[in-house]
């Protein structure tokens, strides 16, 4: 007994629901730390899993860990991301309902990693179907694409996610992955012809040059040097230590072939990569008469051959504008400015579309082909695997940021109502009666964000499409106007004691739940229309899809709609990201941090929720089978009803009336400290 009180203080409890002073944020933290100073970066609130950001490899991840949590319930081992994985695959293999996994935490907690890990789990552990194998590759080969593509460096992680997935794995009746579906969300353009200082663009530019063949950079006109492409220069920071470009191309390289790829469809792609860094490197001077002009040749000459643009249209198209003005079309000129602003757009707009075309591609090759596999139609069963960006602040925040940190909020909503509401429902099944806990509800920012008609993103609408004059100021002022009195909104003007850093004239101020972050409104609604240049170039229709125009943030309100819709059609489970520290190091637990994010994730309320209702529950036959041995008046095999054998069980394991509820076919306990406390320490 003695050693295992030590164990004990050594890792922590295993379920924070243990924790005899469960209403203290300081034991909270205290626990979390003891368990990560031990490398257990998994902790459980009830079902929930949270998980600290060990920034070193762990060996907890081997073919024999997955084989260990299969099939096996969450109390009866220490807690994994395998737990959740094996617990979500069984909930929709036994109750056949659909299920998702939601992975939340802020920028570099950790979240791509999980939903990675659980992918591999599913991968690894589940059956094969026939004719099927190579949908495993291509669901795990997916990733280090999709990665290529759409994650960068940042300052708080040097594999940022700069694009939101949703993934959906499809089961067949015998529960062998049969199909996949990734569902994408708004890319982070801007990085394209920006990074801030440390940061740098997509990866795939720095594998493409690092590790290209010699033969392929001078087809594309490429040099097999970073600091040469005024795309790539932004950030200072062409190298990162942890990343290895040339390694990182080759898999991707492989990976493109296992998808499916041809050949040409590579081609293509690596054609529009190249074109972006020769747009990077087209600059404009001044012609003879004044005007502005393209002063780089073998850019556009470069460019038009890999877009497959004519020169000409595409030299037009950088330095003049259409202007249709009572039905007639004028062309004017572009001034430097406006130019290079037009450049950049193209540039952002060509590689979003890759971008697009890259998961329309890897979608058809995961897709559930009938023909092959016949016999599952109408049988099978999915889970959604969700790990979008992470709320990030940075000194200046843009559109996208708005959008990845609203993103956040929607999701810290859902799982607000989620959790509470499925605990509420069960105890209402069963019979029992609870007191609700008071918690933080975001709504009121998420309604600030999106309600029809006041909310931030009408507003923004409305501006954008008023004629007349709209500015970035002008939009400003309509927002003050309508916000100015919100308890979440804050701008120059309006900046008083709600508000402790500073909000300067070409920004608001919007208190997330997690935390205050200035927007600039510089650009913003220049972003929000269509591209010209791009419809220049290329076939309107090609272009503009739409008959009515929408802004990019309507767009992306109504995804995220749609987004939450899925989410809520499925049974969901939790894993929640924390990272221990800003510098990306291993073995730092900074507690400021790790207690901001605590706070702001509601995992106190969380816990309480769970406290105050019963940290253990199990259908009665399934708890007689498991313990019946502890009991003399249970074992070898109860006779009467099922409630009066657990009933016999309990009051003999020496728990007291009120720490227990037996409800109509399960039995709720509060606090299961004796029985299941110790699994942690075996494990260590
Ligand atoms: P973002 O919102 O920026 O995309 P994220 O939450 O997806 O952030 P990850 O990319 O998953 O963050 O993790 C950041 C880095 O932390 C990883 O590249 C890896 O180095 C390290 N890391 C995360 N989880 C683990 C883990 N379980 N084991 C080892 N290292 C990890
Ligand atoms: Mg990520």
């Amino acid at each position: 007994m003695e050693s295992t009180l030590t164990a004990r203080d050594r890792v922590g409890v295993q379920d924070f629901v243990l924790l005899e002073n469960y209403t203290s944020e300081a034991a909270f933290i205290e626990n979390l730390r003891r368990r990560f100073g031990e490398n257990l970066i998994y902790t459980y609130i009830g079902s929930v899993l949270v998980s600290v950001n060990p920034n070193k490899d762990l060996e907890i991840y081997s073919k024999a860990h997955m084989e260990r949590y299969r099939g096996v319930s969450f109390y009866e081992i220490s807690p994994h991301i395998y737990a959740v994985s094996d617990n979500t695959y069984r909930a929709m293999r036994t109750e056949r309902r659909d299920q998702c996994i939601l992975i939340s935490g802020e920028s570099g907690a950790g979240k791509t990693e999980a939903s990675k890990k659980i992918l591999q789990y599913y991968a690894t552990t589940c059956p094969v179907a026939d004719r099927m194998s190579t949908l495993r590759d291509c669901l795990l080969q997916s990733n280090p694409v999709l990665e290529a593509f759409g994650n960068a460096k940042t300052l708080h992680n040097d594999n940022s996610s700069r694009f939101g997935k949703y993934m959906d794995v499809q089961f067949d009746f015998r529960g062998a992955p049969i199909g996949g579906h990734i569902l994408n969300y708004l890319l982070e353009k801007s990085r394209v012809v920006h990074q801030n200082h440390g940061e740098r663009n997509f990866h795939i530019f720095y594998q493409l040059l690092e590790g290209g063949e010699q033969d392929l950079l001078s087809k594309l006109g490429l040099e097999r040097n970073a600091q040469k492409y005024q795309y790539l220069v932004k950030g200072c920071c062409p190298r990162v230590s942890s990343i290895n470009d040339k390694n990182d191309w080759r898999t991707v390289r492989k990976a493109l072939t296992v998808i499916g790829f041809h050949e040409d469809e590579v081609e293509d792609l690596l054609n529009i990569i190249a074109s972006v860094l020769h747009l990077g490197n087209t600059q404009f001077g001044e012609g003879k008469n004044g005007e502005n002009q393209i002063t780089t040749e073998p850019q556009l000459k470069y460019l038009s051959k890999l877009l497959g643009v004519d020169g000409a249209a595409l030299r037009e198209a950088l330095t003049h504008k259409k202007i249709t003005a009572k039905g007639e079309e004028m062309i004017s000129p572009l001034s430097f400015e406006q130019a290079v602003a037009a450049r950049d757009a193209l540039a952002k707009a060509v590689y979003g579309r890759a971008f697009t075309w890259l998961v329309v591609k890897i979608n058809q090759s995961l897709a559930f082909k009938d023909d092959v596999y016949n016999s599952s139609k109408g049988s099978s069963s999915v889970i959604g695997l969700l790990d979008i960006y992470g709320f990030e602040v940075f000194q200046h925040n843009s559109f996208e940021q708005f959008c990845i940190n609203y993103c956040n909020e929607k999701l810290q909503q859902l799982f607000i109502e989620l959790t509470l509401k499925s605990e509420q429902e069960e105890y209402e099944a069963e019979g029992i009666t609870w007191e609700p806990v008071k918690y933080f509800d975001n709504k009121i920012i998420c309604d600030l964000v999106e309600e029809k008609h006041k909310g931030l993103i009408s507003i923004l609408d409305e501006e954008c499409l008023r004629p007349g004059e709209p500015s970035d100021i002008s939009f400003l002022e309509k927002l003050e106007d309508t916000l100015g009195g919100h308890a979440h909104f804050v701008t120059h003007k309006l900046a008083n004691a709600k508000t402790r850093k500073a909000v300067s004239r070409e920004e608001f101020k919007l208190i997330h739940y997690a935390g205050e972050v200035n927007y600039s409104v510089n650009g913003e609604l220049a972003n929000q229309s269509g591209n010209s240049v791009l419809s220049q170039c290329f076939h309107r229709e090609e272009v503009t899809d739409q008959k009515r125009p929408e802004t990019a943030a309507t767009q992306f309100k109504n995804s995220l709609a749609k987004l939450i819709e899925i989410l809520m059609s499925k049974d969901p489970s939790y894993v929640r990201c924390i990272k221990p520290n800003d510098a990306k190091q291993s073995g730092r637990f900074d507690e400021a941090l790790v207690r901001h994010q605590v706070k702001y994730l509601g995992l106190m309320e969380n816990l309480r929720v769970r406290r105050a209702g019963f940290a253990y529950r199990r259908h009665y036959e399934t708890f007689l089978q498991r313990y019946k041995s502890l009991c003399p008046g249970t074992w070898p095999n109860w006779q009467g009803r099922l409630a009066d054998g657990v009933a016999t069980l309990v009051q003999h394991l020496g728990y007291k009336p009120e720490e227990y509820k037996l409800g109509k076919t399960k039995i709720f306990i509060r606090f299961p400290k004796t029985l299941f406390s110790t699994e942690d320490s075996l494990e260590a």
